[in-house]
């Protein structure tokens, strides 16, 4: 039995107690420990005395049952706190029902163009994690870095973007198993809902941004990427039509919803 159940069944029985003293009261009654004359089946010595005992010892028995229960209690609830301490999974959503929507940053790469996280990782609209660093990993794993990540904020991504310009917002749900941190999730797989383009050319910064071009771009130690960046007509007119990509070719490529942001 644990611990609060029992102290449940102590609480009743305290209820219980005034019915019972008043039994015993009466009970000593009709055994003549109140009456003039001692002439009852037993010596009225014998019945006060054993009033008095009821009185002073049942009392007393609860609160000594009180004590050792609550003892109990605070010993339970210290183990409790060392499991807890030994849980990696402190953070975790136990309600499915939580929702992890957020903003993230994604660059756009390949000949065939595909979702890319800042750090290099290419995923499609919709995906499940897989962990870089260790194969054996679900993500996300605590102690590891893996996982789908996502800010809460929009000013948080806003932000980010701001320091990584060749990067589009996107606007995504995380599901499955998922950690918050600082500034928002960590999760186990990811739908992403929309991208959201610049409303002005990633190039000039002046014109309005009307058509996705690829350009070859060379990276440390001999890497190479095709990456794909929002151009207005003048930046992009010197594309060839094979590097070009309309804003609903570019959509059904990523199978993403493509909407201009506001700014
Ligand atoms: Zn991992
Ligand atoms: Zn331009």
């Amino acid at each position: 039995m644990s611990v609060n159940s029992q102290r449940q069944r102590l609480i009743k029985w305290v209820r219980r107690y005034p019915v019972i003293a008043l039994s015993a009261l009466a009970l000593g009654y009709l055994l003549g420990g109140f009456s003039e004359t001692d002439d009852g089946p037993i010596p009225q010595q014998i019945v006060i005395t054993a009033l008095y005992l009821f009185i002073s010892l049942v009392p007393l028995g609860f609160i000594i049952a009180f004590l050792v229960v609550g003892r109990l209690g605070d010993l339970e609830s210290a183990a409790n706190k060392e499991k807890q301490s030994n849980l990696t999974y402190q953070d975790a959503f136990d309600l499915p029902s939580q929702i992890m929507h957020g903003y993230k940053l994604a660059m756009v790469t390949g000949r065939s163009p595909t979702l890319t996280g800042l750090t290099g990782d290419r995923y499609l609209s919709d995906a499940q994690a897989v962990c870089s660093e260790n194969p054996e990993h679900i993500p996300p794993v605590a102690e590891c870095e893996c996982g789908f990540y996502a800010y809460k904020e929009f000013t948080d991504a806003q932000f980010e973007l701001s320091i990584n310009p060749g990067a589009f917002l996107l606007d995504v749900d995380l599901f499955g198993l998922g950690f918050t941190y600082k500034n928002g999730f960590r999760a186990e797989s990811q739908v992403v809902n929309q991208l959201i383009t610049p409303s002005r050319c990633m190039r000039c910064r002046v014109l309005p941004a009307k058509v996705f071009v690829t350009t070859y771009r060379l990276g440390y130690e001999d890497t190479t990427w095709w990456q794909w960046q929002m151009r207005c007509v003048v930046c992009s007119s010197s594309f060839k039509p094979s590097d070009k990509l309309t804003v609903e070719q570019m959509a059904q490529h990523l199978a993403v919803k493509i909407n201009y942001s506001f700014s």
